[in-house]
């Protein structure tokens, strides 16, 4: 069965993400969009999240892609908002229902290719500015 929320073939979004994170966390190369990798993937997940960790996600994907936030930049802003406690409001989905009504995109996890960093981070930037144009559309 394909995802239900992306629409990746047989499900193997879940794979291929984990499987990224592993590359992320290990070569800083791919690390470079490690932010970027999770806010896509959760936007086209939304069932794992609440409605207001999903606009949060969305606004994060923006700062990158519109206002070309430097991926440290941002995950300062993250860290500051988390000590600070102003981040108040629960990321994870009580219910586990999709926030958004949505299975069909232009592209999923799947077209990203892994073979060398270049490709990656460019695949991912890819990935993410398709996802939050088809996100803001909704
Ligand atoms: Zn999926």
């Amino acid at each position: 069965m394909n995802c239900p929320e992306c629409g990746a073939f047989e499900t193997l979004c879940k794979a291929r993400f984990d499987e990224f994170l592993v590359f992320e966390f290990s070569d800083m190369g791919y690390g470079a969009v490690h932010n970027l990798t999770v806010a896509t993937y959760m936007i086209q997940h939304s069932s794992k999240m609440s409605i207001e960790g999903w606009l949060y996600e969305r606004d994060l994907l923006r700062e990158f892609i519109v206002e070309k936030k430097s991926p440290s930049l941002i995950r300062q802003q993250v860290k500051d908002a988390v000590d600070s406690g102003k981040r108040t409001f629960k990321f994870k989905s009580k219910d586990g229902l999709p926030v958004i009504n949505k299975s069909t995109w232009t592209k999923t996890i799947l077209d990203v290719r892994a073979e060398n960093r270049e490709v990656y981070c460019a695949d991912v930037i890819a990935w993410a500015r398709a996802v939050l144009e088809e996100a803001t559309a909704i």
